[in-house]
């Protein structure tokens, strides 16, 4: 065999056919392959992107986070969608009803206004009605689709996910426009399952917003009430000593913690009402009396505590427009009672919208409670204070002075005005004092002794008190003392009467009274004096008229008795003249005349010496220096009935008589010695000579007025008289007068 032999194959048929199977199979496996790396491809390229999808929704999960409003939220997602699932428009509406508010949408790729917007929300419920929640829906939409009428989308995927706890409904929905399908890849399959995953975390963070926000309400909320019951505590701890101001501070609290329009308390009693300030705001400020419409309203329940709605018909009837705007409204009130009787009503005016709960009852129930606590602390206030006023009157209007004293520890612990103005401190000074302040030093221990009776209740007067004032001045008092409770304390209340004037009064009448004795005595004696004097001497005229007309023959006799006649009519005489002396002594103003005492006792002397016919010798020594001024007439009377009873009472035919008188002058005063060697006074006699009608002798007649008058005189001109005698040897009258018109000299020049 040749190479080329050797090097040809030979393949016998069968090997042939087994090499062509072989091969086929390898062909087979060939494309079998491709296939697989195809898919291997395909399944990469998914892969890919949902790893980018996931990757894209792990950034929307941070961002999710972070964002604060509803409407960032639905923008984020409508943005996400379009990043994530390359669309080329997103809408998102989130609807959570329970809030009250409108629904958040929102569009991303294309512009439509809020009504659209709405329409396209409404469209995607009708799109999801029966199917159960959570469908996913994608399709083309046909020119006839609604959807058209509001945007040109032709493909359109869209969801729907609730959460049902929370009442939340998320829908998205994606879409490509016509124009759009040229530049944006057919929604496929692929996108689908991501589309679902991440309608689920939308609604997932939805509803943990919603969660939060709940939360947050829920904390705000709380932090309200705090702040509240703060604000009531503040305001309970706040509370004035003055009850008008608590009862106006509960009034405005009760609006302000239930949320009113504002609160009302209507006192019964004097139609007086307090407004809170809410209701102020709201123009409730006036009042007419009589309109207390939140009593009756509540009174005519029956209850204490009412809620109840304000018709039409019931403001209606009111003068007042302020009050026609409690129509409609809730009345939350409470009528407030001291011993059973109703004294009025707490109310407060709500908004028909706020649900009234128990918590709102018991606030009403305690703030009524404690409108009444302070209504009552206003009534004893109000009468501890009238009281007051009524004890102060009394003690500040009497015009006694009251001391009250604390017995135990000897001290003052009160005093009235009057007790004031009556010893001259002021109430300050006064408190001070101690017993021994109050008293002459020498009445201080029968004053603590009496005071020690009082308290001991053994006494309760003591009259005639000596007392001494600011000035150092006593005057006297009655006190009459009464025990008196004060701050749990026995005290001594002592009433001072001040009767000082009137021991004053009744010295000076009691003084009156021995005088006016004293002149009735002189009186009757006078009387009868008068009438024995004068009429012994009438009755010897009567005589001896008798005897003339008997003896009408003879001269001898008729001459003799006329004689007689003549004497008694002198002495009737002289005592007239004495009688008018002594009243115009009473009677004539007091003169000033200079006194020139030799000429006047001269003829005094001339005038005196004719009661008898015996020599009475005269020695008269005058010494004066100044001139000497007094009353010239009752000088003269005086000098007269003095030297002319040295002559009367002389001795009678025994040694020569004499009277020896001596005046010594000097400025201020005359001093006249008068001197006889008459029969003298009896020692018996000698105070009485002066009194008026005493005689002490009947050697001589007289009428016992001479002296009376001198002593009389003596007083009216400032003077005085003293008698020294010795029976049987003589008698000195020492008269002492006053200088009056030198005293006024001295008096001038010592000026
Ligand atoms: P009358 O002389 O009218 O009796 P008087 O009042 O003048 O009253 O005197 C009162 C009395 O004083 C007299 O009665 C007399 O007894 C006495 N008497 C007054 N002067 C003298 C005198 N000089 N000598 C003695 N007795 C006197």
């Amino acid at each position: 065999m040749s190479n080329a032999d050797k090097n040809k194959l030979t393949l016998d048929p069968l090997e042939l056919l087994e090499l062509r199977k072989k091969y086929e199979e390898l062909q087979l496996r060939v494309t079998r392959f491709s296939v697989i790396e195809q898919e291997l491809i395909h399944a990469r390229n998914r892969l890919d992107r949902e790893v980018m999808i996931y990757r894209h929704l792990q950034d929307f999960n941070s961002m999710a986070l972070s964002v604060n409003s509803e409407t960032g939220y639905a923008q984020l997602v409508a943005e996400s969608m379009i990043e994530i699932f390359e669309v080329e428009v997103a809408f998102v509406c989130i609807d959570i009803p329970n809030t009250g508010d409108a629904a958040c949408r929102h569009i991303e790729g294309y512009a439509l206004s809020e009504e659209q917007k709405f329409k396209l929300q409404l469209y995607c419920m009708q799109l999801f009605t029966d199917l159960p929640p959570g469908t996913l829906r994608s399709f083309t939409a046909r020119e006839s689709d609604k959807i058209r009428a509001i945007l040109p989308l032709q493909q359109v995927v869209a969801i729907q996910v609730t959460d049902p706890q929370l009442n939340i409904t998320v829908t998205l929905l994606g879409g490509i426009t016509e124009k759009g399908s040229m530049f944006y890849e057919p929604i496929g399959k692929d996108r689908e399952a991501p589309f679902i995953v991440f309608s689920q975390h939308v609604l997932g963070y939805q509803s943990n917003r919603s969660k939060t926000q709940t939360i947050r309400e829920q904390y705000r909320i709380l932090e309200q009430e705090q702040k509240r019951i703060v604000s009531i505590a503040e305001n309970f701890l706040d509370f004035d000593t003055n009850p008008d101001k608590n009862i106006q501070k509960i009034v405005d609290l009760s609006s302000h913690l239930m949320n009113g329009i504002g609160s009302v308390y209507e006192k019964i009693e004097n139609d007086l009402l307090y407004t809170s300030a809410g209701l102020e705001e709201s123009g409730f400020t006036e009042k007419e009396a009589g309109e207390n419409i939140c009593f009756r309203l509540t009174n005519q329940s029956g209850r204490d505590i009412v809620c109840q709605q304000i018709t039409e018909e019931e403001t209606a009837n009111y003068l007042s427009a302020w009050i026609r705007r409690f129509t409609g409204k809730t009345l939350l009130s409470a009528i407030l009672r001291i011993d059973k009787k109703p004294i009025g009503t707490l109310a407060v005016i709500l908004d028909a919208s706020i649900p009234v709960n128990d918590n709102i009852f018991q606030l009403i129930r305690i703030l009524s409670a404690a409108l009444t606590v302070e209504e009552r602390r206003k009534n004893a206030l109000k009468a501890l204070s009238e009281s007051e006023e009524k004890y102060r009157m009394i003690f500040e209007g009497t015009p006694n002075g009251i001391i009250v004293a604390d017995p135990e520890i000897q001290r003052l612990q009160y005093v009235n005005k009057s007790a004031c103005n009556l010893f001259g401190y002021t109430e300050e000074e006064f408190l001070s004092k101690s017993l021994e302040d109050l008293h002459p030093p020498e009445a201080v221990e029968m004053v603590i002794s009496r005071f020690m009776d009082m308290a001991a209740g053994k006494i309760s007067i003591a009259l005639n008190i000596p007392c001494i004032n600011k000035d150092h001045q006593v005057f006297y008092a009655d006190i009459y003392t009464n025990k008196i409770s004060f701050g749990g304390r026995t005290m001594l209340a002592g009433f001072f009467t001040d009767v000082t004037r009137q021991r004053q009064d009744q010295q000076a009448i009691l003084k009156t009274n021995i005088e006016l004795k004293k002149i009735n005595a002189e009186l009757d004696n006078f009387v009868y004096s008068v009438s024995h004097d004068l009429r012994s001497p009438l009755l010897a005229i009567l005589g001896l008229v008798q005897l003339i007309n008997l003896n009408q023959e003879s001269p001898v006799l008729v001459n003799k008795y006329i004689h007689m006649i003549s004497a008694s009519a002198t002495r009737m005489d002289d005592t007239i003249k004495e009688i008018l002396e002594y009243s115009r002594n009473a009677r004539l103003e007091i003169r000033n005349d200079e006194i020139h005492f030799e000429p006047l006792i001269r003829e005094i002397y001339n005038d005196v010496k004719h009661i008898t016919t015996d020599e009475v010798r005269v020695d008269l020594q005058i010494r004066q220096t100044t001139p000497f001024y007094s009353d010239l007439y009752r000088i003269n009377t005086l000098f007269k009935n003095i030297i002319s009873n040295a002559v009367k009472y002389r001795k009678k035919r025994e040694e020569a008589s004499y009277i020896r008188i001596d005046v010594l002058t000097d400025n201020r005063q005359a001093l006249i010695r008068f001197e006889d060697n008459g029969e003298g006074v009896e020692k018996a006699h000698q105070d009485r000579i002066f009194d008026m009608f005493y005689r002490a002798s009947n050697s001589a007649p007289g009428t016992g007025l001479g002296l009376y008058i001198c002593k009389e005189i003596l007083n009216n001109i400032d003077g005085t008289i003293a008698v020294e005698s010795v029976p049987g040897e003589g008698t000195v009258f020492t008269v002492v007068i006053n200088n009056k018109k030198n005293t006024t000299h001295d008096k001038v020049s010592a000026d």
